[in-house]
């Protein structure tokens, strides 16, 4: 109750900032050029330092535990009725794919979140509550169906469902064609369900670092709670989880062919994925949802009664600076 009040006050878009750690032990490093503090990175390039605050930052000793404690009030609110979009942003490498998934010694938001689900369900007795779970990718403009009974293992064949229609009804309701969506009645299963749509991802890649970085992967949690007797509805919610593809500027890469337009689909829809989260901040006027297939499929989890979580991703090195000012900056204009 009051953490939903506060989150009521403090508006429904919260930006965090997770850097992670040097990667290389046993180098020396002799400055750090990214510094955080309670609520606030620190950037320093050449000669002139950058400040940046944030609704929470977390170090380089933040464990996945440390994180998921921070999400998890923005989470129960999808149990409350409310659309959640939990994205991590960031440059590729900075580790959105470890805070989302993690490792099985150091399980992420999406393992711990789905466990945290089923606990909650059955902590509630006022209603019954139930899921299900539908993950695609998206990739140069097209939606890819990762859950398709099918396996899709060659990326991107017309004939298999990957390039589904997204359209939103009256009611604003977003209904992406076609797209599977699967029973989950426990954790178990839906770790199964979870696992097979990442293998599908990975193996129609060379690499798995490729397909993240080129592509956005989005994991929908449905609720639904079915109220008691004859004339009862049934609410539904949605929770999205989201690893989005890397923010570095491809154009300054010196990429060409296949992966410049890979890149420059990633940018233009992150770039659209801001603006409209600038708009819902100004809190009127125009929102350009229309802009990006990424920010169509979300825009009833964006928007009126919906709770968005900004996961930004940083590099602790020197090298990342210029891209960890950009993601940084991004995530000002988000805030
Ligand atoms: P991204 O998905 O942003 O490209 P990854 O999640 O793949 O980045 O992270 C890159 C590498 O760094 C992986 O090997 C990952 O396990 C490791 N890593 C990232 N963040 C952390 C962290 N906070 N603690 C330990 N290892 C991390
Ligand atoms: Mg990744």
């Amino acid at each position: 109750e009051a953490l939903n009040k506060i989150l009521d006050i403090k508006g429904c878009i919260r930006v965090f900032c997770r850097v992670r750690s040097f990667l290389v032990t046993g180098r020396r490093v002799i400055h750090e050029p990214v510094l955080t503090e309670l609520e606030k990175v620190v950037v320093r390039s050449g000669g002139s330092k950058k400040e940046f605050g944030f609704d929470k930052v977390f170090n380089q000793a933040a464990s996945q535990e440390d994180v998921f404690v921070e999400v998890e009030p923005i989470l129960r609110s999808a149990l409350d009725g409310h659309n959640v979009c939990v994205l991590a942003y960031g440059q590729t490498g900075t580790g959105k794919t470890f805070t989302m998934d993690g490792t099985s010694d150091q399980p992420g938001i999406v393992p711990r979140a789905l466990e945290e689900l089923f606990r909650q369900a059955t902590l509630d007795n006022s209603s019954s509550v139930s899921f299900s779970m539908s993950m695609l990718e998206v990739y140069l403009g097209s939606v890819r169906d990762l859950l398709a009974p099918k396996p899709v293992f060659k990326a991107y064949d017309a004939a298999t469902r990957c390039n589904l229609n997204i359209q939103t009804d009256a009611k604003g309701t977003v209904e992406i064609e076609g797209l599977t969506e699967v029973q989950i009645p426990d954790f178990t299963k839906a770790r199964w369900w979870y696992n097979k749509g990442r293998r599908v991802r990975s193996t129609s890649w060379t690499n798995v670092n490729e397909a993240s970085s080129r592509s956005h992967c989005l994991m929908r949690i449905t609720i639904f709670r079915h109220g008691d007797g004859l004339e009862a509805k049934t609410e539904v919610s949605k929770l999205w989880m989201v690893d989005l593809g890397g923010s570095e500027r491809v154009l300054k890469t010196g990429a060409t062919g296949q992966t410049l337009d890979e890149g420059r689909a990633i940018n233009l829809s992150l770039s659209a994925l801001a603006d409209v989260i600038a708009a819902l901040r100004r809190k009127r006027g125009h929102v350009p949802y229309r802009n990006s297939k990424l920010t169509q499929i979300l825009r009833d989890s964006l928007g009126d009664g919906s709770k968005v979580l900004m996961l930004v991703h940083a590099s602790p090195c020197e090298e990342d600076v210029g891209e960890t000012i950009c993601s940084l900056s991004f995530a000002k204009r988000a805030r």
